[in-house]
């Protein structure tokens, strides 16, 4: 497996890849690996790439000035370990100075999806996003990047991105790799004291019943979530494609979630099933 830490020469194996018409994946990440991450290796893998490069890069310009930029968790030797093992081609493993110059001028803005939900609750953060996964697709330059539904508004973002600014990069979206107790993978996880894990459980939870139908409005999601002792920063239901907002949830709708647990800020989606009210409109 090869390693890299200078874009110049991550970019050098990737246009010999390239050339070599080898069909090459780029997955995105912030390292501190765990089978989420994973997965999007796999998947890269069922989809035909002959190359799969994973980037480990703590972005950061998409941190606030409050946020967790210098406490999130870092370690290399164990996300090097789980990329051998996945099979990884290449891991670029940028630093942030050979990343970004002092004085940068130029970044990647989306305009519409990216103001509400996060956006909205964390200014510049999709501005930082767009940029860094532009930089990304620059130096690599990949056949096709894969990206989890996790972060669903990042995705949506990113292709909106693809689309308007002509990047050769197809985009594939993964599924949320959860644990056995339903709570979403996640590197923030580390934070959470087993108190606040046992909270974060609710959140899965009422997800699930909004899949399946069982609660209809984010008011009742909300209400749930803070008798839970969750801190509420968003329940929003949005169209999956516009990401526009809807009063009701509906049938192929996606139901977003952001809230504190302690001082740890969770985000989890669903896409709404709706038996429910399908059975009852027949
Ligand atoms: P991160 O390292 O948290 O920035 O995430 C990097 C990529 O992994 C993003 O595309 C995330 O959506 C994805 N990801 C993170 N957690 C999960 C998860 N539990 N299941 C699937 N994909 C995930």
């Amino acid at each position: 497996m090869k390693i890299f830490k200078d874009p110049e020469k991550m970019r050098d194996w990737a246009r010999k890849m390239l050339l070599a018409k080898r069909k090459v994946a780029l997955v995105p990440t912030m390292g501190y690996l765990h089978d989420g991450h994973i997965s999007l290796v796999d998947r890269a893998k069922a989809k035909g790439a002959d190359e799969i490069v994973v980037s480990i890069f703590v972005n950061p310009v998409q941190f606030g000035p409050n946020e967790d930029y210098e406490k999130y968790p870092r370690n290399e030797k164990a996300d090097l370990a789980k990329c051998r093992a996945a099979g990884v081609s290449a891991v670029f493993l940028p630093s942030a100075q050979s990343m970004y110059h002092a004085d940068r001028s130029a970044f990647v803005d989306e305009g519409t999806l990216s103001k509400g939900l996060c956006g909205a609750k964390r200014p510049g953060h999709f501005r930082g996003v767009c940029t860094v996964v532009a930089k990304l697709f620059n130096i690599v330059q990949p056949d096709f990047a894969v990206f989890g539904e996790k972060d669903f508004q990042q995705a949506a973002v990113i292709k909106r991105m693809v689309r308007d600014l002509n990047f050769g990069v197809k985009i594939v979206l993964s599924p949320i790799v959860r644990e056995k107790s339903g709570l979403a993978m996640s590197s923030r996880n580390t934070y959470l004291s087993a108190e606040e894990k046992q909270k974060a459980l609710t959140l899965s939870r009422v997800l699930f019943s909004v899949r399946e139908g069982e609660i209809k409005t984010p008011a009742s999601v909300a209400a749930k979530l803070k008798k839970a002792g969750l801190v509420v920063d968003y329940v929003e239901c949005v169209d999956s494609e516009t990401l526009a907002p809807l009063k009701r949830f509906k049938p192929l709708s996606r139901v977003l979630v952001a809230v504190y647990d302690g001082k740890t800020r969770l985000i989890d989606n669903v896409e709404v099933k709706n038996l429910k009210q399908n059975k009852e409109k027949k």
